[in-house]
């Protein structure tokens, strides 16, 4: 399989479930903590090489995290499903076409990209072309394995709840969130990758998302060289988490940025 250059990196712009840390209206400890490390937002990555940025979903902070990490260019995103912490920043990237003054091609697979077209009606639409303040987008449809702006990207099916996901392996680098069961296709897609970062939104398991044990046993069957755990709720204390994991296997934390 191609790998993209070992210089590749990943960026965590958020790292929360899908109601972010602290959670409004909430007084638990890890929401009042002072651990800056305990404060996530909505979860995506950034994933850097060759000089290129590619953003993995539009989190509804899209704004504060680009703010915080001093991002000015993202050239292409790809979006792994329609979920609202997914996707909900979608509008944020016409302040990158502002700065870049180029449309910003976005990738998912084509069910998904079909469900952000309709959420985002007024985005796509031919109408609306001119007149309304909309982000300019190219909407490019993702069914396979491909290279985007020479970084292999590919996408593989997860069981998310009633849904499915789509994870991905981004060279040597599998993005595995929202996912509670990785069908067997999946087990061969993510073999050989050298980094895993992997969701889990509490202790036990869920519906949709792997509980902690889940999580850290999918990393440990792959046995990548580093592994992280994303896309945390409220319930998981970051310093306690950090102590709990076997090696090898890091909690993310919003703004840490990894070499793949
Ligand atoms: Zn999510
Ligand atoms: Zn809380
Ligand atoms: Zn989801």
């Amino acid at each position: 399989m191609k790998s993209s250059s070992s210089k590749m990196t990943a960026l965590f712009m958020g790292t929360g479930s899908s109601v972010g840390v602290p959670m409004i209206g909430c007084s638990c400890a890890v929401c009042r903590s002072p651990d800056k490390r305990n404060r996530r937002t909505r979860s995506s990555i950034l994933v850097s090489d060759g000089g290129k940025n590619l953003l993995v979903d539009t989190a509804p902070d899209l704004r504060i995290q680009s703010l915080r990490e001093g991002i000015s260019r993202i050239d292409a995103v790809v979006y792994t499903h329609a979920h609202a912490d997914h996707v909900l920043g979608l509008d944020e990237l016409r302040t990158f076409n502002f700065i870049m003054q180029e449309e910003i091609p976005i990738y998912a697979p084509p069910r998904v990209l079909e469900r952000i077209k309709a959420m985002f009606s007024y985005a796509f639409s031919e109408e609306n072309k001119e007149g309304v303040t909309r982000p300019r987008l190219v909407p490019r449809e993702l069914p396979g394995p491909m290279e985007i702006m020479g970084i292999f990207v590919q996408p593989f099916l997860v069981e998310h709840g009633p849904v499915m996901n789509t994870a991905l392996r981004i060279g040597d680098l599998v993005y595995l969130t929202d996912c509670n069961a990785v069908p067997e296709e999946g087990k061969r897609v993510m073999k050989g990758a050298s980094t895993m970062i992997v969701g889990a939104v509490r202790y036990e398991p869920h519906e949709s998302h792997f509980g902690l044990a889940q999580a850290i046993a999918e990393i440990q069957e792959i046995s990548p060289r580093a592994g992280y755990i994303t896309h945390l709720s409220h319930r998981m204390d970051h310093a306690t988490l950090e102590g709990e994991l076997p090696s090898g296997i890091r909690p993310a934390f919003d703004g840490l940025k990894i070499v793949v």
